[in-house]
Parts: structure tokens; sequence; C-alpha cells
């Protein structure tokens, strides 16, 4: 079965090894370099001239390089080996405030890529930024700003996300109930407990499938009562425990939609870092026809014919701003589907669009002739979410600013580049 093109936040260009925490560690502080990504929750911080995210084009992210000689950006003097903080001394004479660094891998230049978790001092270190580094940047959730960031800065945005969030919602044992710490560079926690015991961060596993009808002409796709007005999308769920994929595929779209499913396969998979998922693009078999709408879980499940499918896809293609594609999508088809930085999109994509006669199975003609998948890389990353609302989220996103920031050079403090 062909993959799907790079999906948005994969292809992060850190070295993210198990051992990049041990050999961090074995680094002289001194001699390191260290390159920070700011975020706070959801958020991450971004080039902004003039403040304004909007208007379509490239965003980078405002990464922070570590100098030596830096007085008010250090590296925490006080830590141990394994725990490490950033020291940020926010007015002359003040104490600093430790704020937790958590290492993310190591880029091609060889610099430590941390997430900076500013979540305690949100709207102070962002006035830092602004106005004693005089940096123009945003803070803005990773969600909106996706249309407009690059697959690598994408890829790194998502990791900074979901390991601070890991780290701030994991703040007791599961085992024992003792408080825990973050150790190895912020890669891993470690309760205090008697009995010591390591936490990893966690992944949940949600199923994503496009499913075709039993005659290969239709998909079926639906919308729950959380959904933005106007999408639909394809149907998923999260994995049960002791359940494999193809399983949970067939229990999904048994319990949304009454539809029985046969053979199932993979085509591709998204991370996504704000709720901590993984995305697993599906291709499926219906075998029967008659939607039974489950009101608890949907609120329209719906079979689409291909050429539906492929208008509402290829409106995307047009260089108008997401929420005008969608507003003329849904008043000229009566809905439209995901954006291209979601796997659903994808999923939709190479079922509407790949060349086959009219009436053939995808899933059949995929199994045989698995190069014929249109190659459209994504642009950004939404999906229709599992049991989340990032469907939601993709739908709303804005696009990102056109505008140049290369004017926004080192501040006083001496930062900074942008990934
Ligand atoms: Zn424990």
């Amino acid at each position: 079965m062909a993959a799907l093109p790079a999906q948005t936040f994969t292809g992060s260009p850190l070295c993210r090894l198990s051992d990049v925490a041990s050999r961090f560690r074995a680094t002289s502080r001194p001699d390191a370099e260290v390159s920070l990504v700011v975020v706070a929750g959801r958020e991450v911080v971004v080039r902004a001239p003039a403040g304004v995210v909007g208007g379509g084009g490239q965003l980078e992210l405002q990464a922070l390089l570590l100098r030596q000689d830096d007085p008010e950006l250090r590296l925490g003097e006080g830590d141990t080996e394994e725990q490490i903080s950033l020291e940020w001394v926010a007015e002359d004479g003040a104490p600093p405030r430790a704020l937790p660094l958590y290492l993310l891998g190591q880029d091609a230049c060889a610099r430590w890529t941390f997430a900076l978790d500013v979540s305690a001092a949100r709207d102070a270190f962002l006035a830092f930024l602004r106005h004693a580094c005089e940096l123009e940047v945003a803070m803005k959730d990773v969600r909106l700003l996706l249309p407009g960031l690059s697959l690598d800065a994408a890829a790194i945005a998502g990791q900074a996300v979901a390991l601070s969030q890991w780290h701030q919602t994991h703040g007791f044992c599961q085992r024992c109930g003792a408080a825990t710490l973050p150790v190895e560079a912020g890669t891993r926690r470690r309760c205090v407990g008697p009995s010591p015991h390591k936490l990893y961060p966690r992944t949940d596993p949600v199923v994503i499938a496009l499913v075709e009808s039993p005659d290969g002409a239709r998909a079926l796709l639906g919308r729950s009562a959380k959904s933005t007005p106007g999408m639909y999308t394809c149907l998923s769920g999260f994995i049960d425990q002791c359940e494999g994929i193809e399983e949970a595929v067939r229990r999904e779209i048994m319990e949304e939609a009454r539809i029985a499913v046969s053979d199932v396969a993979i085509l591709g998979t998204q991370p996504w870092p704000t709720s901590c998922e993984l995305m697993i693009g599906c291709v499926a078999r219906a075998t029967s026809y008659e939607v039974l709408l489950n009101a608890s879980e949907m609120e329209d499940v719906q079979w689409y014919d291909r050429a539906e499918l492929a208008a509402a896809v290829q409106a995307y293609d047009s260089h108008l701003p997401l929420q005008e594609i969608q507003r003329r999508t849904w008043k000229d088809l009566g809905f439209f589907v995901p954006p291209p930085f979601a796997i659903a999109h994808h999923l939709m994509r190479a079922w509407a669009l790949s060349p086959r006669p009219a009436g053939e199975s995808f899933f059949a003609r995929q199994a045989m002739l698995p190069t014929l998948l249109p190659d459209a890389a994504p642009t950004g990353g939404a999906t229709g979410g599992g049991g989340s609302a990032n469907g939601a989220a993709a739908a709303a996103a804005v696009a990102g600013s056109s505008e140049d920031a290369a004017a926004a050079g080192p501040g006083p403090t001496g930062v900074r580049a942008a990934l």
C-alpha cells in the first residue's frame, strides 16, 4: 500500500536518538551551543513584525541562541546534570527566575535545541523579548500557525509543545503517587518515591479512516457536534487497549455509522502534538451502505461521491486564505473538508484524485499499483482528530504572515535566530 506524503509535524531536522540527553550531559556547559524554542501551553513564539500574524506566506519560529556572556539568560548553575533550567534575570538586581528547559534534540549545526517553557511568566517573558531583546515576536497557538510554518519549523514547534504539555500534566507518579521531577535533560521524568519510577513522554494512538463504499464509488465522511460548521472529515477514534489498528477502524466505523468494514490498510501517520496523539491514516472497504447514525457520537455521516470530494479537496489548491476557501466551498458544495495540513485531507485527496476507472475500488487498485497516489505535499498540519477537537482548530486556522522578519536583528542580549 502506498504511503501518503510526509505529514505536518513529521520530519524534524533534529537528531533525537535516545542517547542525545547523555551526550548533552557529557558536554561542558560553557562550550554548549544552545538554541531555545519558547513555548507556553499550546503557544510558541514566532517572528511577527508589528505584532501581526496573518496575511498568508511563511512564518518562522523565533529561536533564542544563548550567549556565553549574556547577563540576562543563562543555563541554571544550580542544576544537577539531569535537571536543567534557564535562569532569567528580568530586571537589574532582581534574583533570577528559573524556567524549565526540555531537550528536543541536536540540530545540523550541533546546537542543542531545547523547549523553554515560560508558562509561569508568559506575558512578562514576551515583554522581555519585545523590549529588552528588541524582537518583533508574537506568541500563538501552534495550530493557528500551521499554514505558515515550514515542515521543519512545524515539527520542532510541535515537539516543543507536546513535550512541555507532557511535563505539565505528569507532576505525579501514576504508580506510587509521589511527585515527579524532570530528568535526563527534560526528556523523561522520575518520581521521588522510595522506589523511583521513570516516566516516558506519552502518545495516544488514534485511527482515522477513509471508508470507501462496496462499489468503490463513494467515501464515508462525517461530522460531530464539535466539528467546525460545514466541515466533514474521515471518521476517527482512539484505539482501545489490546486492540489492533484494523480492529479499531472496524469498531469505530460500526459505532459511529453502523457501517461494516472488511479490509483495512494503513496509508500514513501524523503526530498531533497539542493532544499528544498519533493519527494513523487508513483506507478501508465497507461491506454495507446504509448509514445508521449514532447521535451520541456524530451529528451527521454521509456518503460523498468522487467528483464532490475531488472538488472539495482541490479547492485548497487555490492561494486564497483558508477561511475564504472554506467559505466558498461550503457555499458551492454544501460542505468543506480539512485543509492540507491534516492527514484527513490527504486520505481524501488520495482516494478522490488517484487515477482509476470510474467505479473501480481505490483500495484494490492501490494494492496493485502502489505508486499512483497523487504527490501533494502538505503545507502544515491539522486533522479530523479522534478524541480531540483538532479538526475544529484546523478549520479555524489563520493564514501566516508574508512579511519578512529579517530586519529583526540581534537585540541587546545577543539573541537570536529563526528556525
Ligand atoms: Zn513512583
